[in-house]
């Protein structure tokens, strides 16, 4: 509280705010230059099935590598950028990205990408994904989309709208960060999606506090009654993922099997398998 200490303190809280508003206008004014620049760059993180301990897929996650600032954030710039309109072009070439790197990873294996709310709001999305489609050749099978419920509640009957198209591609999209968002569940049977991406803030309680077991085993029940697959995000021990697949979810995402890392890094997965599997097979 800045208020508590005293007429000092409001001063380092002004300089604090200062700061936060330098950092948001260089950032702002950086964007364009980074991007013409190409300073960004994809991390991909895998996504594993545990009763097999096959990697299923990969996330793929922007990263921005400043020439003198090094590596900032995604939580620093993306929602800059919704706001001033990059994240179009910047969305553009992750999908494009992500798509053409597809074919550098396992076939059996999708890529799974991000998409703004902006983005995916935007009039033309669906145009744009087909497009992308088509000049990188990938099957629409090994793509996957992660949009937030927020994005999806903005305006209900556009996003059903939008989903109904992708899911008639054969895209397949998942409610990313599941549970923090939007309470109402009724959306839930208008909208065409695949999968539920149960948020890293139930997992990491998981072992800790009975109650996000009980809501990751009502989100496992919720998928199974609606007919789409799960996966859980931010799994960092193996207590968390053994009450996990107790809970009847089975594919998961985290530290414990792969932090994000640049593709030139996934080209070896043929022999991060082993490891992958050692620490899968938990019984
Ligand atoms: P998200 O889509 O929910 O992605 C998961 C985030 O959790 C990633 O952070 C990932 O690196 C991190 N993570 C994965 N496993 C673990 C774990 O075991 N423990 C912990 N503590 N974290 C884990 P990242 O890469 O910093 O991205 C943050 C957010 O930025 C993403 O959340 C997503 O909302 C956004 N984002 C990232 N890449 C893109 C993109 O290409 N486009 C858009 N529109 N948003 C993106
Ligand atoms: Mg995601
Ligand atoms: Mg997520
Ligand atoms: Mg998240």
């Amino acid at each position: 509280n800045a208020r508590a200490g005293g007429v000092g303190n409001w001063s380092v809280f002004d300089s604090e705010m200062g700061r936060v508003a330098d950092h948001r206008q260089w950032v702002e004014s950086e964007l364009h230059t980074a991007f013409e620049r190409g300073d960004f760059d994809l991390h991909y993180q895998p996504q594993l099935d545990l009763p097999t301990g096959r990697i299923i897929g990969y996330e793929a996650l922007i990263r921005w590598n400043h020439p003198e600032r090094g590596m900032i954030p995604p939580m620093e710039f993306i929602q800059i950028a919704e706001e001033t309109g990059m994240i179009n072009p910047i969305g553009e070439w992750v999908l494009r990205k992500a798509c053409s790197d597809a074919r550098h990873l396992p076939d059996d294996c999708f890529v799974a990408v991000n998409i703004s709310p902006v983005q995916f709001m935007t009039k033309d999305f669906v145009g744009i994904v087909r497009d992308t489609m088509r000049a990188t050749g990938i099957k629409p099978s090994r793509l996957e989309l992660e949009v937030t419920e927020t994005a999806m509640m903005q305006d209900r009957d556009r996003a059903a709208a939008i989903l109904k198209e992708l899911a008639d591609m054969g895209i397949s999209v998942a409610v990313d960060d599941f549970g923090t968002g939007y309470s109402n569940l009724s959306y839930l049977i208008d909208f065409s999606f695949g999968k539920l991406k149960i948020d890293r803030s139930f997992v990491s309680r998981i072992d800790t506090d009975s109650s996000s077991g009980a809501v990751v085993s009502t989100i496992v029940g919720l998928s199974r009654a609606l007919g789409v697959s799960i996966i859980a995000e931010g799994v960092e021990t193996e207590s968390q993922a053994t009450l996990l697949r107790a809970a009847g979810c089975e594919v998961v995402q985290g530290y414990l099997f792969g932090r994000p890392a640049p593709l030139k890094f996934r080209l070896g997965d043929e022999h991060a398998t082993d490891e992958v599997r050692r620490v899968a097979n938990l019984h």
